[in-house]
């Protein structure tokens, strides 16, 4: 066979990505290997993917079972991998009812969708306003990103979708201002992943659902990337003492198969009657099978309680990294979401941390220019974070030298 190298994606790929130079080709627990063999270490996790680490053994015989059982029935019939999996998401959420499909962008869209066809069903034409918030982020298809608050990933695409408007995260007072009976849906994310690993202040998430309630506008949670386990609970709206109308995940929520959901009461449910959404693969038996096992592993009182657990090992081992090169002004983030803020020196350059850990064979991210971001799998053991942490220090200190 020919050797496959890392310039065939110049060559034959859509250049959306620029990938590393090396290619992982296996990977087992928190570590791949790439072409070479050469080993790293993963606190990446896929993006907050990969929540129970590389092929973990029961999602394998999972897979397994159900690729040689059934793979894809149409919407026109349902199947048990999806019933069980939506009754699973249910029994343990707000939700009454949950919508499959195949990834956060498509359960995004759903949910911004459900919230216009909700209003405009039961208030009328005019409730159309949807408000997000600066630095969020929902996905990239069209309203998606134009819901999403970083114009340069809508701008130059045409007319975008209207009635969105954006506010600062966070500023209860812009949103109190803002806010009217023409607003349909409030979106949030309770900790902003891609916009800096940035957490929601409790009273401002208070704040949002009252607000929502008095003008009678859907609270949209996204928690594609803060749900299944990230944050040390089921999701994170679980610690902060409010319960949205439509919450949305995907990420995590199949352990690497590509799977999203929304979530949503029943009532705001039934404005999706046939016709109104739908998706090919959405619901498919394969990813919900893969995706029940993941969800009954990670929906277990002792692996949420190790993702506080090990929140604590990373804040210990960044703030000894940190009392050694000085380099962070903050770890914030939750549970396994942790971002550190780069002090000002280092401002926009925290891809240079990144290419050197993967130098030192160690998988991490960033958040936008100035954070480094950490979102391993919630399964991690201590001697993978050990030997990760030595690399990131080396890779620190590499960074740091110049
Ligand atoms: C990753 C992400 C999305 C988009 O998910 P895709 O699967 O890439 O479409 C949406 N919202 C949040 C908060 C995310 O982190």
């Amino acid at each position: 066979m020919e050797q496959v190298t890392r310039a065939w994606f110049d060559e034959v790929v859509v250049p959306t990505y620029n990938p590393a130079p090396f290619i992982p080709v296996r990977g087992s627990g928190s570590r791949l290997w790439d072409q070479a063999d050469r080993e790293y270490i993963d606190l990446a996790g896929g993006i907050a993917v990969n929540a129970l680490g590389h092929c973990h053994p029961a999602l394998v015989a999972t897979l397994i079972a159900q690729g040689q059982t059934l793979w894809h029935v149409s919407n026109w019939m349902t199947n048990e991998p999806a019933l069980r999996l939506a009754r699973k998401l249910v029994n343990a959420t707000f939700a009454d009812r949950a919508f499959f499909c195949n990834s956060g962008a498509e359960a995004n869209e759903a949910a911004f969708k459900l919230a216009r066809r909700y209003a405009h069903d039961k208030f009328g034409p005019g409730k159309d306003q949807i408000i997000a918030f600066y630095q969020g982020f929902h996905g990239r298809t069209f309203f998606t990103v134009t819901v999403g608050g970083q114009a340069s990933y809508s701008d130059g695409f045409g007319p975008k979708p209207g009635q969105v408007l954006h506010l600062p995260y966070n500023d209860i007072a812009a949103l109190r201002e803002a806010i009217s009976d023409r607003t349909c849906a409030v979106v949030m994310e309770p900790l902003q992943g891609e916009g800096g690993v940035l957490p929601v202040d409790p009273a401002f998430a208070k704040a949002v659902r009252e607000l929502c309630d008095q003008h009678q506008a859907l609270l949209i949670l996204d928690e594609v990337q803060t749900g299944m386990g990230r944050t040390g609970s089921l999701f994170a709206y679980m610690d902060l003492g409010i319960e949205p109308d439509v919450l949305t995940t995907a990420k995590a929520l199949g352990g690497g198969m590509p799977i999203g959901a929304m979530l949503t009461r029943d009532d705001m449910a039934q404005v999706f009657q046939p016709g109104v959404h739908g998706t090919t693969f959405g619901g498919n038996p394969l990813a919900c099978a893969v995706a029940g096992t993941a969800f009954d592993l990670i929906n277990d009182p002792s692996l949420l309680a190790g993702v506080v657990e090990r929140e604590a090992w990373f804040r210990e081992a960044l703030a000894q990294i940190n009392a050694q090169y000085q380099c962070f002004s903050q770890v914030r983030g939750k549970g396994l979401l942790i971002g550190a803020v780069l002090t000002e020196a280092w401002h926009g350059k925290a891809k240079l941390f990144v290419d050197a850990a993967a130098e030192a064979g160690l998988l991490i991210l960033v958040a936008g220019g100035n954070v480094v971001r950490f979102a391993p799998a919630l399964n991690l053991s201590r001697e993978e974070f050990d030997t990760g942490m030595a690399r990131f220090s080396e890779a620190v200190a590499k960074v740091v030298a110049g």
